[in-house]
């Protein structure tokens, strides 16, 4: 953690884990211990060696026996581009595949994360072919344009989990995070209206009422989910109001690029915070 300064590397640590299996597994624990459960995700993007991708592979597999063996009410998380996507799309799909069958021997839940719009297309396509074995979830982005096509598009059977999206797109994005917020709307409406099960994860207070007052009319199996470091007592407080919570939790050695989109949105709010003060 030493590529970053002082005050980064205090927010990194309060982001992520840890650095081992271990690690998550303890902080999972806590967790639990507070009535919320875990989502796991060894930290690993855009691999360009196909032993890395078996690493992550072999990562995940871990996770997912760690999961079984302390019995942890937690699921497992994975990017495809850390199993090989912007390599090789069939190499991706059948390390995707192995993790996901796997998981559902031990009874664990697979999360594909969302990544840049590059790889939406075949994220989709790679979850879309593991849809109907019931153990596997897609994330969804509100920041793009397309997203309530390809909502529409999916299996009913497919377990969504709606982000506003921790990247850019010039072309097919949203401009302003309002926009974004204003897409993040529209996708609940439809996904409470189509879907069973999923999870509504954002921060955003807003949100989270709307989603709340639209479930008290659905009647919908919904998680709220929240990453780790941010926001966590309002995560409690949900819990504790009986509403299921579920914690984002990173851990491992490849910490940049998803240190790097958290200080991003750091310094987002900071900005916010500042032109609401009428500072510069
Ligand atoms: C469980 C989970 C999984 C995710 N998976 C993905 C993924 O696969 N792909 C992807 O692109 N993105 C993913 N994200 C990130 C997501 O897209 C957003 O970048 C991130 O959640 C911030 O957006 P927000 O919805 O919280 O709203 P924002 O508009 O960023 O924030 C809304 C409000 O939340 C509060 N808040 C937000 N961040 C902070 C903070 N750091 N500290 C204190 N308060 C804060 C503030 O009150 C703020 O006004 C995930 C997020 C979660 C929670």
């Amino acid at each position: 953690m030493t590529v970053l300064g002082g005050m980064e590397e205090i927010a990194v640590r309060r982001w992520i884990a840890g650095r081992k299996l271990e690690d998550a597994v303890a902080a999972v624990k806590e967790l639990n211990a507070k009535g919320m459960d875990g989502i796991i995700n060894h930290l690993g993007e855009k691999v360009v060696y196909r032993a890395h991708a078996r690493a992550a592979v072999k990562a995940s597999m871990d996770i997912i026996d760690a999961i079984k063996l302390n019995k942890l009410g937690a699921d497992i998380a994975v990017k495809l581009t850390d199993l090989g996507l912007n390599m090789d799309v069939a190499f991706c799909s059948k390390n995707y595949n192995d993790v996901a069958r796997y998981a559902k021997s031990k009874g664990v839940f697979v999360w594909i994360d969302m990544e840049e719009c590059g790889f939406v297309d075949d994220t989709i396509k790679i979850y879309s072919s593991m849809v109907k074995s019931g153990n596997v979830g897609i994330c969804i982005q509100s920041y793009l344009k397309r997203s309530i096509d390809d909502v529409r598009k999916l299996d009913r059977k497919a377990v969504i989990r709606l982000v506003k999206g921790a990247y850019a797109d010039r072309a097919g994005g949203f401009r302003t995070r309002r926009q974004a917020t204003g897409n993040y709307v529209l996708l609940m409406d439809y996904i409470f209206r189509n879907f069973g099960r999923f999870t509504i994860a954002t921060h955003d207070s807003s949100l989270i009422d709307i989603a709340l007052k639209m479930n008290r009319k659905y009647r919908r199996d919904v998680t709220y989910a929240m990453l780790r470091g941010v926001r966590s007592n309002y995560a409690l407080e949900l819990a504790r109001k009986g509403e299921k919570v579920a914690v984002y939790v990173p851990f491992g050695e490849d910490i940049l690029g998803y240190a790097y989109r958290r200080l991003k949105e750091l310094s987002n709010l900071k900005l916010i915070a500042r032109s609401i003060l009428g500072g510069r």
